[in-house]
């Protein structure tokens, strides 16, 4: 123990360290589950050098909340099926937000502490990000998981009431920070909690991806700022390193959907007018056929590329489409999947699937490689997916989703889409895509639709 406590900022440094090579490791599929490893051995020496150093520490109740938080997280990670990733993430946030708020408020009313000008600086700025974060993290919950409507806050009282709630609580916080007023403080964490609710509601639910990433940049500043407050050099790394890193994966993402980095963060209007645009979904005439139909066409064709979308994870059609894929090759089909950056329900999510099925990572490749070859193949596949294959994101100003770049299967020679019906996809518009001449709707769940054309193949 009393190792421990004399080279406690040297173990603190290998676990920062260790964070690091985690995020390392996660920036590649091949290094995810190292990069998962050295973050759980560098969690663990961070959470075990602090029981030892915290000045007496009430360890019952300290074992009692981490066997409770352990027992709660093992049986979500175990249950939660990978479409409901986001959300879960986006609660994991709030409690980051709330932690942060909770030790703030902790440590103001803590008698036996004084605050020099710096702390109360430092308080002031954890406690506002942690309740922002906390609100705006339920709200994104709220929205992905269909519990909320998806439909953004509109109107011309929004902007306004956003700037008055954040120009109180700056006052608040100001007001706090020159007289020590407890009241101040409080009634500044309350209006962070409302200006979280304003960040996010005006943000329709198609952007949600980046919102989620933004949220998990929000929470690792919150987390420095509790560190901060607690002088714990490790959580001020850990904290910053998770707000970096979020906030370079919001710029990202913000590029590939085309959004602005800065109305994200001030929780700004997004797309163009999507509440009028959402939900209309018109009557036009398609062509359909049938799972032998699209075995055929794709066994007699050069050139495959396969779009997965959201409808694949749901139906959980990833071996299926691999074997198939796997059939097609050995036809002598070129087959290759393309990955859109916010197809499914979370960044990345595409990738895992494919990742799990076992799919070559060569066969696999992002938008920009391979979008200029949509033209010279002979069919795309589009399984499960529906906005991210949406022309309208690229002719249509007055669409939720214009600007935001596509996959551009409409311009292959053949388009089959594998889905259960007409119905819009997550940003609730029509697709054009499915009523073009060269296009043919398959309809049904995606992995039955799959198995019926890997039967078909075998004839
Ligand atoms: P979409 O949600 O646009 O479309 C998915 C389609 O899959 C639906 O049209 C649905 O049609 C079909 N589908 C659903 N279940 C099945 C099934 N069992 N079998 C076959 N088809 C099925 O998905 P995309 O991947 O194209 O786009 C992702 C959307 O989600 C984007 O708008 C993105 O912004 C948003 N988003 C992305 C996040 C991310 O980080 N990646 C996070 C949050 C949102 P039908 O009902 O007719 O079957």
């Amino acid at each position: 123990m009393n190792l421990i406590t004399q080279h406690a900022d040297w173990l603190y440094l290998i676990a920062a360290i260790l964070f690091i090579f985690t995020l390392k490791g996660l920036s590649s599929p091949t290094g995810a589950i190292a990069g998962n490893r050295y973050g759980m051995v560098g969690m663990a020496l961070a959470v075990l050098v602090t029981l030892v150093i915290a000045p007496s520490p009430n360890l019952a109740l300290i074992a009692i909340a981490m066997l409770a938080g352990a027992g709660i997280g093992i049986y979500r990670a175990k249950t939660v099926p990978m479409t409901q990733m986001p959300e879960t993430v986006a609660l994991m946030h709030s409690l980051v937000g709330l932690a942060a708020v909770l030790i703030a408020l902790a440590a103001v009313h803590n008698p036996e502490q004084a605050h020099s000008t710096v702390q109360r600086v430092e308080l002031f700025i954890g406690c506002f990000i942690g309740g922002l974060t906390f609100t705006a993290s339920i709200i994104a919950w709220g929205k992905l998981s269909a519990k909320l409507a998806a439909k953004p806050l509109r109107g011309g009282w929004v902007k306004p009431a956003q700037i008055l709630v954040a120009a109180s609580m700056l006052g608040f916080g100001a007001h706090y920070f020159v007289t020590e007023s407890l009241t101040s403080f409080w009634i500044m964490t309350g209006l962070s909690l409302v200006l979280g609710y304003f960040l996010i509601a005006p943000i329709g639910g198609g952007d949600m991806p980046v919102v989620v990433s933004m949220l998990n940049s929000y929470s690792g500043w919150a987390a420095a700022g509790i560190g901060f407050t607690l002088g714990n050099s490790v959580l001020i790394i850990a904290g910053s390193l998770v707000g970096s890193s979020g906030a370079i994966l919001s710029y990202i993402m913000c590029k590939a959907m085309n959004r602005s980095f800065i109305s994200v963060i001030f929780g700004g209007s997004m797309g163009g007018d999507e509440a009028a645009a959402v939900g209309e979904v018109v009557q036009k005439p398609y062509k359909s056929g049938s799972a032998d139909d699209a075995a055929f066409m794709m066994g007699n064709a050069d050139s495959v590329i396969i779009v997965p979308g959201y409808g694949l994870a749901v139906s959980r059609a990833q071996h299926a489409l691999q074997e198939y894929a796997r059939a097609l090759i050995d036809k002598g089909v070129n087959v290759r999947y393309a990955i859109h950056p916010v197809a499914g329900r979370m960044p990345g999510h595409m990738n895992v699937l494919l990742a799990e099925a076992e799919v070559p990572y060569e066969q696999v490749q992002e938008m920009e490689e391979i979008n200029a070859d949509f033209s010279n193949t002979d069919v795309v596949l589009v399984i499960g997916a529906n906005d991210v294959v949406n022309p309208a994101a690229l002719k249509d100003k007055s669409s939720p989703i214009y600007g935001m770049p596509i996959l551009e299967a409409h311009k292959a020679r053949t388009v089959i889409v594998v889905k259960r019906s007409m119905s819009a996809g997550y940003a609730g518009l029509d697709n054009d895509l499915f009523y073009m001449d060269k296009t043919m709707m398959v309809f049904g769940d995606a992995k039955k639709v799959v198995e019926d054309m890997i039967k078909a193949v075998g004839h």
